[in-house]
């Protein structure tokens, strides 16, 4: 009965709830997928039930959790050579030419003479290997992985062989954003509830949307009361809750919980003091010093643990042992659990101030002991959202201070509570703004303390906004953006890469877009580290989910996989006849380019899916006055 599911696709009736789901339905879907480039795909991907076909989608396990399945070329290609009777180097050469390990896999395993039919793999016991392998480190890991993998690709037919291998890679690259998974997610939870085939056509469809309506207002980032995957973003504990209880009970169930970071609130970047008053007219806000470090969720479970979480939900506790160490002294008695937002700060302790955050970026990030940190940070907190088994993220800002200075004592240059003033005029805020300058802070952030101060996770929300230092003379905000390519040095430069292109993440499409090449602000010891950096990460040809103009202007002379993270500052934005980012949202046929860009430094918090997306640049670009000359069509830089 299982098999009979390949074949039946469009059929919701006859999906039984345990029947084992064949990874070939599952791979059968992928391609129907890869092959569309329509949006609104996501009545497709999940056809009959759900929880480990999601799963396998889209992710195999949650950052925090510190195992990522992005296995190297070189383990794949071995395994590939392995399963495949064929040599590594043809294997190899095949690859620089296609581009795409996977399908040079499908398309040597074809070739290749089978004996026998092979067992049918389902989406289980996929999941089950992909998740076993994610988790082997250790001694002879390499060969265990590789004997997991082979375990798995012996038994693959057709495209399941290139859809394993894309996975063990750590990315599926069918075209399919994370936003849509989870409109199908909640789809298919109401599909494959039983009663539904009870229901006549008109009442499923109502469902359908009703249950898409609530997911909608998590994407479309809505004021809401529920964020269930923003507060918890672990898919192992929301598919389970969805199964059992339905998307209508989701957000009681799955909720912010201690040691599962949640995705941090982020803030609208502004460009002068009179636009934060402008958008806080009549409203109470707050201004505080923005602090230049690294952002740091601090959580407390009731036994006790403690950890810390990065931005992008990594487990930094191995970085900060000594601020683990310090907490129990500032926690305040009968205070059993607590979740924190801080950013941790380089602190000299002598001078008894804030160092700049280069100086931050110098430690160590594993391994590092106590007694050999050489870089002191003090963490300076400014929220708090989860105190003694209660989320308080739909409290106002108000009153989560409140619960803040209750339940935390200060210790100087240890633990701080973030430094604020309640303003209202600019004289005032331009003095504090100096203040945190000369201070070796950013800028300042400037929240709502009452009227709509929720904590809302993962939301780049209009409750706060970013003021930084220079935002006078640049755009109003750095980008953070993706290095795809590298061109050769000249003159004083030669031998290593004078220049980089960069691209903007655009995650409707699931594609890097070019937006400018950079070539200033590096350093000559930059370029020797980067020349190095990406030697590994070259490649022949650009993958498919590159988008840029091939124009020998533009073309680098190497192409990278985007691994890297760099902030850039611009003087401007301009429409651009040859680079891509944010394509037809903001003039029909061209993309956005940056004038005159220089390299800040490397963002090692972002992964490249967290870059700045194609709508924050055409949002910048929207923003910028649009009487100066960036907003006509002008040379690209470079
Ligand atoms: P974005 O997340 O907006 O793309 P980003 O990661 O580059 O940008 P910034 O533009 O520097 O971040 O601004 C937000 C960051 O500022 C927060 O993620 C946090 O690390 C830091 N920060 C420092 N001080 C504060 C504060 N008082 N309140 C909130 N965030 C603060």
């Amino acid at each position: 009965s299982a098999l009979k599911l390949i074949d039946s696709s469009d059929s919701v009736a006859s999906w039984k709830k345990n029947d084992p789901v064949p990874y070939s339905a599952l791979c059968k879907t992928f391609d129907e997928i890869e092959a569309t480039t329509k949006r609104g795909i996501s009545d497709k991907i999940f056809p009959h039930g759900f929880a480990s076909l999601a799963k396998i989608v889209v992710t195999i396990c949650p950052e925090y959790e510190g195992k990522e399945l992005g296995i190297g070329d070189s383990i794949l290609m071995k395994a590939v050579a392995n399963a495949t009777g064929r040599s590594i180097s043809n294997i190899k050469s095949d690859c620089d030419k296609v581009g795409d390990l996977g399908t040079v896999a499908e398309v040597s395993k074809k070739k290749q003479m089978t004996f026998g039919v092979g067992k049918i793999l389902t989406v289980d016991k996929v999941f089950a290997t992909l998740k076993e392998i994610s988790g082997i480190s250790g001694s002879s890991s390499q060969a265990k992985k590789i004997e997991r993998i082979n375990s798995l690709l012996v038994n693959c037919k057709g495209s399941e062989t290139k859809f394993l291998i894309r996975s063990l890679e750590g990315k599926l690259r069918i075209g399919l954003a994370e936003k849509t998974v989870l409109v199908a997610i909640s789809h298919a939870s109401i599909i494959s509830n039983i009663e539904c085939k009870a229901w006549s056509k008109e009442k499923l469809e109502r469902e359908l949307e009703s249950g898409t309506a609530i997911l909608k207002q998590v994407l479309e980032k809505k004021k809401l009361t529920f964020h269930p995957y923003s507060e918890l973003p672990n898919y192992d504990i929301i598919i389970p809750a969805l199964a059992e209880h339905g998307i209508k009970k989701l957000h009681e169930i799955c909720k912010l919980t201690p040691g599962i970071p949640l995705k941090p609130m982020l803030a609208h970047p502004t460009k002068s003091l009179t636009e934060v008053l402008d958008r806080f007219e009549n409203i109470n806000f707050i201004c505080e010093f923005k602090y230049d470090g690294e952002r740091a969720q601090i959580h407390q479970l009731e036994d006790g643990t403690i950890n810390i979480y990065s931005r992008n939900s990594e487990n930094l506790s191995v970085k900060y042992p000594d601020i683990m160490q310090m907490l129990p002294d500032v926690i305040a008695p009968g205070v059993t659990s607590f979740v924190l937002d801080c950013e941790a700060v380089a602190w000299d302790i002598k001078k008894k101030c804030i160092l700049p955050f280069q100086v931050l970026s110098t430690r160590k990030r594993k391994d590092v002991a106590v007694e050999d940190i050489q870089v002191a940070v003090c963490v300076y907190v400014f929220d708090i959202l989860y105190l003694n088994g209660k989320s308080l993220i739909t409290e106002t800002l108000r009153s989560r201070k409140e619960s803040l200075k209750k339940s935390f004592f200060e210790q100087e240059g240890k633990f701080t509570f973030a430094k604020a003033l309640e303003a209202s005029s600019v004289d005032e805020i331009q003095t504090f703004l100096d203040e945190s300058v000369a201070g070796n802070c950013e800028g300042l952030m400037v929240k709502t303390m009452d009227d709509g101060s929720t904590y809302e996770p993962s939301i780049r929300s209009k409750n706060w906004l970013k003021v930084k230092k220079d935002y006078l003379t640049g755009i109003g905000d750095t980008l953070d953006l993706v290095v795809i390519g590298g061109y050769f040095g000249k003159g004083k430069r030669t031998g290593w890469y004078g220049g980089f292109l960069l691209a903007c993440y655009d995650d409707d499409s699931e594609t890097y877009q070019s937006i400018c090449k950079v070539a200033t602000g590096l350093t000559e010891e930059n370029l020797k580290q980067f020349y190095e950096l990406f030697e590994p990460y070259k490649i022949d040809v650009p993958p498919s989910y590159y988008q840029f103009s091939d124009v020998p202007n533009i073309r680098p002379d190497v192409w990278f996989k985007p691994v890297q993270v760099w902030e850039v500052k611009a003087a401007d934005l301009s429409i651009s006849p040859v680079h891509h980012a944010g394509k037809g949202l903001c003039d029909p046929s061209k993309g956005i380019s940056l004038r005159f860009p220089r390299f800040i430094r490397v963002r090692e918090d972002k992964g490249p899916e967290q870059a700045t997306n194609a709508e924050q640049v055409a949002t910048m670009y929207r923003a910028q006055n649009l009487n100066s000359a960036s907003g006509n069509v002008l040379e690209d830089d470079f």
